[in-house]
């Protein structure tokens, strides 16, 4: 939809100085954060390398609100056989279970061969959900395949828990609730559904077989075999039979049962079936078309990119009305259900947006977790960071109108340096061991550092280096766990064949470098000041935070001057190694110098106050000169090391005097991120009116420059001016009154309902 509105013209002019603020700053040095996650936890939290799964053969009844005779509602009840060898002599059985019910195991050898069984024991410390199966009398030896047949009956969740096997719903136009039957196994669910060895590593193919109610449709990783067929003794009951999926880890594991329709994705976009399902009012009403061409342009776009073959048959992606976000389940991604529905006629483009962003998130992920996933859940980033930092890539190549590589700062730079100088940062290799432990990891750090970290790497190694390394890696660990070893290994031989190497710091490598960033909390404060009468400037490095800790970084540096052209690439200029504190720089007495170019190194830069003035001057005279990626950065780094008490908030304020002639949304995304904090330290109604005469003219002169009315804008011009508007009506202009209204009309209406 469309803005159509007056919106009257505000007064033009205001002050070239900003309004007087005082704030209370956080202690320069804070105390070292806490140490979180350091409790004593056995090491035996993971199962020992003994078990080797290779294939799960599963029949699920999933029996909703009408059970059938000598079944309960809302449970389901599994028969599963689990191949496996070992690899060393065991005289037990370990794997995972948990909140089953009516279990029962047999084992089998080869022949099939009954192999007797002790009565299994849960292990007494319930977190691991460990259980031991002991044999009655003798072992198991290498080489040899067995067969666990098991029988469990799980709960069907509906006490709001969005995890393992739950229930959803959604409503018709009549008002009748509709049931939904979904999977969310990641990170350590499947266990509660049925028992395996359920750990990332543990890879095994799964064949499927679903039991459920006839008016039902139900999809799953793998395509459907034929129609669903009538369930001998169980009239009204039918059964879908699913082919066998590629190796793929127990988390991974999905299906729906819910009474859902499908769009197909426009021929030619993809080799492959690429559907997306949902209620069929949605359906009907077109609201999947956006997103299942999305989907199949993404794939394709990867594939290229990384040249890969998507592994599996199809790929389907369903809604689920009661869920956090998404899940790149091989084979059929769930998402909530706003996140993959669109419509043309009322969505705003907002939402437009985040289902870009979500689903080529999703679809990164099926490289990079899902056809090479992380060894152990202390390595999540390399599902995460890189599906992030992808996601940014794959919006920008089939819908650059989002402009998501700029965004990328806003959305992931910015809040992962704020969120790693807090008590709850961790290092990106983190040392998750329980489920809560590893709940905990999937954090800011996870996704927003590991998709900086990575686009940092791109810069210091070149785009082509890093997409050299990102394909050999894939190519090598495949159907395989890897950890972050595996990738600095595979991006080292890149940088060597392609002669990046000499740029590097003298004796390092890709780990070397890596490991700075990759093993400890935080991330480097750099300081720049004149260092003599003759301009050359001091570059130096600390901690920004938990300043107790001895360790630096390798910090690689691009320099842009006053004189210097615009950079070919973000190849460093120079190093600051992990045990060098601090270097010089030849730069001219009286003009400016600014280090990281368009902020693709993960750090704060502070200059002393003589270049500060000179870059500010720059801004005001000329802002195109620095680019807008630099700009949204300085904001940043000035606001946030105001807060801190490196500088006074005056200092950071002047940096905005020059907005009247800012037009790009990264920069004014700082500014209304930050005034969200400063607000809180204007005490009086005239301190704020002051702040609203000072911004105000800047956010008109930026709307009228955008095209106040301009019916035609999309993307993030678009997005840019909903922002601004929302941003001059959040400073209570009555002229935002009428506009407001409006706008908050537009959202109800907008909102796609389950
Ligand atoms: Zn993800």
């Amino acid at each position: 939809m469309k803005i159509t509105f007056l919106f009257l013209l505000l007064a033009v002019g205001g002050s070239i100085s900003h309004p007087p603020l005082q704030i209370e700053p956080s202690p320069r040095f804070r105390p070292v954060n806490p140490v979180k996650h350091k409790a004593p936890v056995s090491p035996l939290y993971r199962l020992n390398d003994t078990w080797i799964p290779s294939t799960y053969v599963v029949e699920i009844k999933v029996v909703l609100d009408n059970a059938p005779a000598g079944e309960v509602p809302y449970t389901a009840r599994s028969r599963v056989q689990i191949s496996f060898t070992v690899k060393e002599r065991v005289n037990s059985i370990t794997l995972h279970a948990n909140l089953l019910t009516g279990l029962a195991f047999r084992l089998t050898n080869e022949a099939g061969v009954d192999i007797p069984l002790s009565p299994y024991v849960v292990d007494k410390e319930v977190e691991k959900h460990f259980l031991h199966i002991p044999l009655l009398s003798g072992v198991l030896e290498p080489g040899v395949t067995y067969k666990l047949h098991a029988e469990s009956l799980a709960s069907i969740f509906r006490d709001g828990r969005t995890n393992a096997l739950y229930l959803s719903s959604y409503l018709t136009e009549f008002g009748d609730t509709k049931l939904i039957a979904a999977t969310q196994m990641e990170a350590y669910h499947l266990r509660q559904l049925l028992p395996c060895f359920d750990e990332p590593d543990l890879k095994a193919t799964f064949t499927l077989d679903l039991i459920y109610e006839t008016k039902y449709k139900a999809i799953a990783n793998g395509e459907t075999i034929g129609q669903p067929i009538p369930e001998p003794g169980l009239v009204g009951w039918v059964r879908s039979k699913f082919t066998t999926t590629l190796k793929m880890p127990t988390y991974l594991f999905a299906f729906t049962i819910a009474e859902y329709e499908y769009v197909t994705a426009d021929a030619g976009l993809f080799a492959k079936p690429v559907r997306v399902w949902s209620t069929p009012n949605h359906i009907r009403d077109g609201l999947g078309n956006y997103s299942v061409n999305l989907t199949a342009k993404l794939l394709s776009f990867f594939d290229t990119f990384f040249n890969t073959t998507y592994p599996m048959e199809k790929v389907d992606s369903a809604t689920v009305t009661h869920k956090s976000s998404a899940m790149e389940n091989w084979g059929l991604i769930l998402y909530r259900t706003d996140l993959l529905m669109y419509s043309p006629l009322v969505s705003l483009e907002t939402s437009k947006n985040a289902i870009a962003s979500i689903v080529s998130h999703e679809v990164a992920h099926q490289n990079f977790g899902n056809l090479v996933t992380c060894k152990w859940w202390s390595e999540i980033w390399l599902n995460e960071g890189f599906a992030t930092y992808l996601s940014y890539m794959g919006v920008d190549a089939v819908a650059p109108e989002f402009r998501h590589g700029e965004w990328q700062l806003n959305d992931a730079l910015q809040p992962a340096l704020a969120y790693d100088s807090g008590p709850d940062s961790h290092p990106l290799k983190n040392s998750g061991l329980t489920p809560a432990e590893i709940d905990s990891y999937f954090s800011t750090i996870t996704y927003e550092k590991g998709a900086s970290i990575n686009r940092m790497v791109e810069a210091f190694l070149t785009k082509e280096t890093f997409k050299k390394g990102l394909i050999r890696y894939l190519e090598a660990k495949k159907f395989l766990g890897a950890e972050q070893d595996d990738l600095f290994v595979h991006l080292q031989q890149a940088a060597v064949e392609d002669g990046r190497v000499s740029t590097f710091p003298p004796g390092t490598d890709v780990k070397t470098i890596l490991d700075t960033w990759t093993t400890q909390a935080g991330h480097p404060l750099v300081r720049v000041s004149v260092h003599s009468v003759h301009g050359d400037v001091l570059i130096s490095q600390e901690r920004y935070s938990d300043t107790n800790s001895p360790n630096l970084w390798y910090v690689p540096i691009t320099v842009v001057t006053q004189d210097s052209p615009p950079l070919p690439n973000h190849v460093p200029t120079l190093w600051l190694s992990n045990n060098q504190r601090t270097t010089t720089y030849d730069n001219f007495p009286g003009k400016w110098i600014m280090l990281n170019a368009d902020a693709t190194g993960f750090y704060r830069v502070l200059y002393d106050a003589e270049l500060t003035l000179l870059i500010q001057r720059q801004l005001r005279n000329d802002p195109s000169k620095i680019s807008p990626l630099s700009r949204t950065q300085l904001l940043d780094d000035y606001f946030n090391l105001a807060y801190k008490g490196f500088i006074n908030i005056d200092t950071a304020l002047d940096l905005t005097t020059y907005f009247g002639q800012e037009d790009s949304f990264t920069v004014w995304e700082v500014v209304f991120n930050q005034f969200r904090n400063l607000y809180k330290f204007m005490e009086t109604a005239e301190q704020r009116d002051a702040f609203t005469k000072y911004f105000l003219p800047k956010i008109d002169r930026a709307l009228r420059r955008i095209g106040l009315e301009n019916e035609e804008l999309v993307g993030a011009d678009e997005i840019f001016r909903m922002k601004l508007i929302d941003w001059a009506c959040s400073l209570k202009h009555p002229a935002c009154l009428e506009y407001a209204q409006e706008l908050y009309f537009m959202w109800n209406e907008t909102r796609i309902n389950p």
